[in-house]
């Protein structure tokens, strides 16, 4: 293709036509405006285009929700699918530059070894996803530690491991950060990192360009074949058939397979039975919703990870960790975005900005469970008056239901633990989550109490 070099001068008005492109493609104004405008154009060549963000969050969220219609645009405008590089303003020299690989396989990458010719496999792990910035709790401890393992012994014990959980649970990451830790341990294993959905654009690609038999090398020779969201092959017959194949090749050859899905393997529709049943031989576990504290703990590790040392005030950290409740990626997009918001505006990031920004996250299920009728459910149980659950008095007799109420409003409803504080009487936040913590500890050790516990959440569900 004969494409003239861009002249720089150029530059200003190709951008201006790039970013059009991109706007179109883009479904809110505000996304555009957050995340595009932003961007400065430093090169805009065929082969190379460089763009400055103002810091490595913009890295981050660009490559996970911008960059197809960044290159589509560019393709578009181009007429080439140049490679993009992204350079932060302010950040660490060390994590200054991503580089992206480009867009679309020109060639599945020849079976050879990987000695001397590592591109091809580094280009797919995240430099970000390592398990030093993975935060542990208890939803994912044993996930974590099965991972571990298997990063210090691949083909050892756990073999398929296979990893469940909802989206934005982690699954992702502890893929790439097992990638990580093998190529550290070991330089010259062969780790490869594939989406399900790239495996079978590969398959396709290979099969109507005669080239199975590569396609089949590359996969049936790697040391530790890291395959994310396997759901993908549900119904796709000629891809699990393949996959299939691979999957007894690298079994038989002891090599290890890390394997990740929405859902459990047979709970995965229109998945083929025998791969159902291989998944089962190995290790399968799950990772659940992180609870308060390990939410709050992603927060705080995000913010230290910013060579800034973003400072947020505790309170508005608290607020987003106790608001976004099932879902990492919108903790840390909700994160990004009052933090994007904050240097845009050159405005302090106070608990009202952080409001503003939550709202784009929760959608409020109103009256789910009004806090009124846990309150007047838990206070005919105990035999107590609404009032005084929510007054001032300390005694034992009160404090019980009072600690019951609060752990049931925050089981059951939206409510944050700000909120619930101020439902009863202005409490602190803190007194909250002490109460939560003790009904649930009372409730692991007397039956009674958790009978009482119990009984009114049922009642209070089916009414
Ligand atoms: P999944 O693949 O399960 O949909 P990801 O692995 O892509 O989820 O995680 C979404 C985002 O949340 C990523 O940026 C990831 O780094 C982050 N994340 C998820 N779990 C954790 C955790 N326990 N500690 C730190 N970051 C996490
Ligand atoms: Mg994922």
């Amino acid at each position: 293709m004969a494409v003239q070099p861009v002249l720089p001068e150029a530059t200003t008005q190709l951008w201006g036509q790039v970013l059009t492109a991109v706007q179109n493609r883009l479904e809110t104004q505000q996304a555009f405006d957050t995340w595009l405008k932003p961007i400065v154009p430093l090169t805009l060549s065929p082969q190379l285009v460089e763009l400055e963000v103002p810091n490595t969050f913009f890295v981050d969220w660009i490559h996970q929700y911008h960059l197809r219609s960044l290159r589509q645009s560019l393709a578009e405008v181009l007429g080439t699918e140049p490679e993009i590089r992204f350079t932060a303003r302010e950040s660490a020299p060390a994590a200054a530059e991503t580089r992206l690989p480009p867009a679309t396989p020109r060639e599945p990458a020849p079976a050879k070894p990987p000695r001397g010719d590592r591109a091809w496999l580094d280009s797919r792990l995240n430099p970000r996803l390592r398990f030093e910035n993975f935060v542990v709790g208890g939803s994912n401890t044993f996930a974590n530690a099965a991972c571990r393992a298997v990063a210090d012994r691949p083909g050892g014990a756990y073999n398929p491991l296979f990893i469940f959980a909802g989206p934005g649970l982690g699954k992702t990451h502890l893929l790439h950060a097992i990638g990580h830790s093998v190529r550290e341990s070991r330089p010259t294993a062969r780790v490869y990192y594939v989406s399900a959905e790239r495996f079978t654009n590969e398959m396709i690609y290979a099969i109507q360009h005669a080239q199975t038999l590569a396609f089949r090398n590359k996969y049936r020779n790697v040391d530790v074949l890291l395959i994310d969201d396997i759901q993908f092959l549900a119904g796709k017959e000629s891809t699990q058939e393949e996959f299939f194949h691979t999957f007894n090749a690298l079994r038989d050859a002891h090599k290890q397979m890390v394997v990740t899905a929405d859902k459990a393997p047979k709970d995965i529709p229109m998945l083929e039975e025998r791969l159902v049943s291989r998944f089962n031989q190995g290790l399968v576990t799950d990772m659940k919703q992180p609870d308060l504290e390990t939410r709050l703990a992603i927060l705080k590790n995000l913010c230290e990870q910013d060579s800034e040392g973003v400072k947020l005030p505790d309170d508005v950290l608290l607020l987003i960790a106790d608001r976004i409740r099932n879902n990492v990626r919108d903790l840390e997009g909700c994160l990004v975005r009052v933090f994007a918001l904050g240097s845009l505006l050159h405005q302090e990031i106070t608990m009202p900005l952080a409001e503003e920004v939550l709202q784009h996250y929760v959608n409020p299920e109103p009256d789910r469970m009004a806090p009124e009728r846990i309150l007047s459910a838990t206070a005919e149980r105990f035999g107590v008056r609404i009032e005084a659950m929510c007054g001032q008095r300390r005694t034992q007799s009160i404090a019980l239901p009072r600690q019951v109420a609060m752990y049931l409003i925050r089981q059951l409803t939206d409510l944050s633990l700000v909120e619930i504080g101020r439902l009863f009487g202005g409490r602190d936040h803190t007194t909250v989550m002490y109460a939560c913590e003790r009904v649930s500890s009372l409730m692991a050790g007397d039956l009674v109490i958790a009978d009482k516990v119990n009984g009114l959440v049922s009642t209070l569900s089916s009414g």
